[in-house]
């Protein structure tokens, strides 16, 4: 349990600040009749398909969604990541997504299924409740440098320095909390910036506080009772206690934990090797008496493989078992082929996918975006980016987005940025982007480069 923890805080720091391809994706961008707008949550455009992914999003709501999974068909860039993403994001901040590549799938150091298996629990999450005592109070009064010698000291408001003594008083019923947990309120003083009348939280067993927010209404009914220590009186059940924390992990996370000597390192180092079938076993009945107990919930998540008609016909065979699993997440997969050959078979299929797998599949196709999309959706990663650009070098930037691709512009933006940087320029300008639109091909140009220079090349 205590590892669990560690992970799941050790995770929320690395998801501070990190910008990834779709980390402006915050949903679908849907109303509340499901349909799309043309700009929301971080999405533009694509109204057919958004539209569609919010039926989806009913259908997973309503549990109706078992034993299928959701095909996103389209060419290259047009935002089949983004909608799985989205799907994902609209089903809860806690909602896990996983995202492979189905070439990913077929390494020299996993099984093919051992990696399947992996992405699939990778999207499960588990909501894991912890009895631990964690208590809120009120902050009353913060003294520094000064015994409290009475009710009538004067309060110091305002931040506290660190370094300083002083004494925080915290209004609660329980005294041997205040005597206990003086010190650790204290030492978290400067950290915390706490100010009187700030609520904080105390989880007793790591001594982590944590500000809350402010009270609305503030009580100075306490009273002195020795030297330097004030408690405070305040009615019966305006204390809170909270003896639950919650936890959210995936189940690959709690197999890493528990088959490897190093623990939860291992995941972030992505050297997980292949996990004993006993392993998974044993995580699957302690999960299952933990739902039995009410400690712990199973959170679906979404697993997004692209490039499907990579996967072969054993993968397929393997997907469409793990479908009926009563944990199974929800399975968006993509491709850009029409017709073609099933992998590891003879036949040919729509989209190199069997047939018995594509008849559990909803179809939704998506669109290559017009100019005015790519402006915005450029708008959009530069604010995400933290970008300043002109708007000149913004319509030059969306000219190149619709004569190369969208990915290849959104790309241009940060190297833009690093160039505009080196000159010690603030804001993106056309020059900026004209170096690097220079300095780095995009497909078109360079398949015609090495059309013309073929003979210098190695065949
Ligand atoms: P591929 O088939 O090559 O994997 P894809 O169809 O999955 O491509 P994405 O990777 O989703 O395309 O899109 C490329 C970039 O454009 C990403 O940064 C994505 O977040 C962004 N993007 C795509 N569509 C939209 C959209 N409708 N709104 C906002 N951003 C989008």
């Amino acid at each position: 349990m205590a590892e669990l923890k560690r992970l799941s805080e050790s995770r929320d720091l690395t998801r501070i600040e990190r910008i990834g391809a779709h980390s402006h994706i915050r949903g679908l961008g849907l109303d509340s009749s499901l349909e799309a707008r043309e700009a929301s949550e971080g999405m533009v455009g694509q109204l057919h398909a958004r539209r569609a992914a919010g039926l989806i999003l009913q259908l997973i709501r309503q549990g109706k969604i078992a034993g299928r999974a959701v095909l996103l068909a389209g060419q290259p860039g047009t935002g089949k990541t983004a909608l799985a993403m989205g799907i994902a994001k609209s089903l809860g901040a806690e909602t896990p997504f996983a995202s492979v590549a189905a070439s990913e799938l077929f390494s020299l150091d996993l099984s093919k299924t051992e990696a399947l298996t992996q992405a699939l629990r990778r999207s499960i999450g588990v909501r894991i409740k912890e009895e631990a005592e964690i208590i809120e109070g009120e902050v009353v009064e913060i003294c520094i440098d000064r015994p409290l010698s009475g009710a009538g000291s004067a309060a110091a408001s305002g931040a506290t320095a660190p370094g300083k003594t002083g004494r925080l008083t915290l209004k609660t019923t329980d005294m041997e909390t205040v005597y206990e947990l003086g010190g650790k309120m204290i030492e978290a003083l400067g950290k915390e910036k706490v100010q009187s009348g700030d609520v904080i939280a105390l989880d007793k067993a790591s001594g982590k506080v944590t500000k809350l927010g402010r009270s609305i209404g503030r009580s100075r009914d306490y009273d002195a009772v020795g030297p330097n220590t004030k408690f405070v009186k305040c009615p019966e059940g305006e204390l809170q206690k909270r003896k639950e924390v919650v936890h959210c992990v995936t189940l690959h996370e709690i197999d890493v934990i528990n088959s490897r000597t190093q623990g939860f390192l291992a995941l972030f180092t992505g050297d997980t090797g292949e996990i004993r079938a006993e392993v998974r076993e044993q995580i699957d009945t302690k999960v299952a008496e933990w739902r039995e107990e009410g400690k712990a919930e199973i959170v679906p998540g979404v697993l997004f493989i692209d490039e499907v008609h990579m996967l072969d016909i054993e993968c397929f065979s393997f997907l469409n078992r793990a479908l009926e699993n009563d944990m199974a997440p929800i399975l968006v997969i993509a491709t850009n082929r029409g017709i073609t050959s099933i992998r590891g078979t003879n036949y040919r299929s729509p989209h190199g996918i069997p047939p018995d797998f594509l008849d559990r599949l909803l179809i939704v196709t998506t669109q290559p975006y017009t100019e005015d999309d790519i402006r915005k959706i450029l708008d959009i990663r530069c604010d995400e980016e933290d970008v300043e650009m002109s708007g000149e070098a913004k319509v030059l930037l969306t000219k190149i987005g619709v004569e190369t691709s969208l990915r290849y512009a959104i790309n241009l933006i940060t190297s833009a940025a690093l160039a505009c940087q080196k000159r010690n320029g603030k804001v993106v300008e056309i020059d900026d982007i004209s170096r690097v639109y220079g300095l780095f091909l995009d497909v078109k140009r360079s398949t015609q480069y090495l059309m013309e220079y073929q003979s210098q090349y190695m065949f």
